[in-house]
């Protein structure tokens, strides 16, 4: 009875052909190709103008209303609208964007929509990320692009932390710096260029180095931390955030590392759902063991390998890419979680080591002890 009143319901609603879905019809098998996801979709119809019906899907007109125009039974067009619509080619147009926010936001609107099934879906994620905090802890290589383009993509409150100046020797791959800001505390000069791309962003600065104190001082109301600290080492630093935030349940992300010919995408970890930073070193520990037992280890002084700024961006892309939809509240479409992710300049391929959330986590795992 209830899926007969939905069904019912779908008639007085307006639906919209997605943009990316190419129509042929041929031998009476419609084929409907969504070019965002490289996917066909076959079906069989026995309706010679199809492709014009399907046209008349531009959010203005009801079910009803089209199948009336066309003549055809309103029961069969309600599932085909609901078959289609599940398949994400008809979005509901429940919700009508105004001008303003189609021309600022036309292109994040489109990916948002490839996730959702009505346009007010999209229209409340927008305006439920205007409230979302971001703190990076970081600001080199990869955190400086992070910022860029979480801000260009409607996020609007950003904590930023990193207790350096700019350097020269900063300026080939730290984006948002320029000679003029050498000497000048990289926060500052973040926080400026964050409120060129948008005026309405809020930035809190803590010119401060992450170390065991560092949380005991602040407390964050935050809803997502990204660690791209590497003083005085990315596995030192993440330690120190991932306790924080398994201890908070924030999701966090490790900004990833590099060291000229090879790019580390760093992990997103939703606490309790993905494997856990010490789930990782669990991992990599039974890994390693058969090249560390016996093995006498020469030690470096600094394993800084340097970096560049196409790997490192890289990194920063694909972590982006996550802070995005956690913040978006597309958390099940994440892609670097319970994954080491490596990508190699000589082999130009990823390596994808896939990492278990592990049962004996002393972090995560109810069952630890
Ligand atoms: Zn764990």
């Amino acid at each position: 009875m209830l899926q007969r009143k939905n069904v019912k319901f779908v008639r007085d609603k307006k639906f919209r052909l997605r943009a990316s879905v190419a129509l042929v019809y041929k031998n009476k098998i419609l084929n409907l190709f969504k070019t965002n996801v490289r996917e066909s979709i076959n079906i069989e119809i026995n309706f010679d103008n199809i492709i014009e019906l399907l046209l008349h899907f531009n959010g203005k007109k009801t079910v009803k209303e089209i199948a009336k125009e066309f003549e055809i039974e309103l029961e069969t067009l309600e599932k085909l609208v609901v078959f289609l619509n599940k398949k994400f080619v008809l979005i509901e147009e429940d919700y009508k964007y105004d001008d303003e926010l189609i021309r600022n936001k036309y292109r994040i609107i489109n990916f948002l929509e490839d996730y959702c099934y009505k346009t007010s879906e999209v229209f409340k994620k927008l305006q439920e990320v205007k409230n979302k905090r971001i703190l990076i802890i970081g600001l080199g290589a990869v955190g400086t692009w992070i910022a860029d383009m979480v801000a260009r993509n409607g996020i609007e409150k950003f904590i930023l932390v990193d207790d350096d100046k700019v350097e020269l020797s900063n300026l080939h791959r730290q984006h948002l710096y320029f000679e003029d800001d050498i000497g000048k505390q990289k926060t500052e000069c973040v926080k400026n260029r964050l409120l060129e791309i948008n005026d309405n962003i809020e930035v809190i600065t803590i010119n401060k180095k992450i170390d065991e104190e560092f949380f005991n001082d602040f407390t964050f109301d935050c809803d997502l931390v990204v660690n791209c600290a590497d003083y005085p080492s990315v596995d030192y630093t993440t330690k120190i955030v991932g306790k924080y935030c398994m201890k908070h349940n924030i999701p966090h992300i490790v900004g990833g590392g590099y060291n000229l010919h090879l790019t580390l995408i760093g992990q997103t970890i939703i606490p309790y759902k993905t494997a856990c930073y010490e789930c990782f070193n669990l991992r990599l520990q039974e890994i390693n063991k058969p090249f560390v037992n016996g093995v006498k280890k020469l030690h470096r002084k600094t394993r800084k390998i340097g970096s560049f700024a196409p790997l490192s961006t890289i990194a920063a892309s694909l972590s982006a890419l996550d802070i995005f939809k956690i913040l978006y509240g597309l958390e099940e479409y994440i892609v670097n979680s319970s994954k080491r992710i490596e990508f190699s300049i000589l082999e130009k391929d990823f390596k994808i080591m896939k990492i278990d959330k592990n049962k004996k986590c002393k972090v995560c795992s109810y069952n630890g002890n």
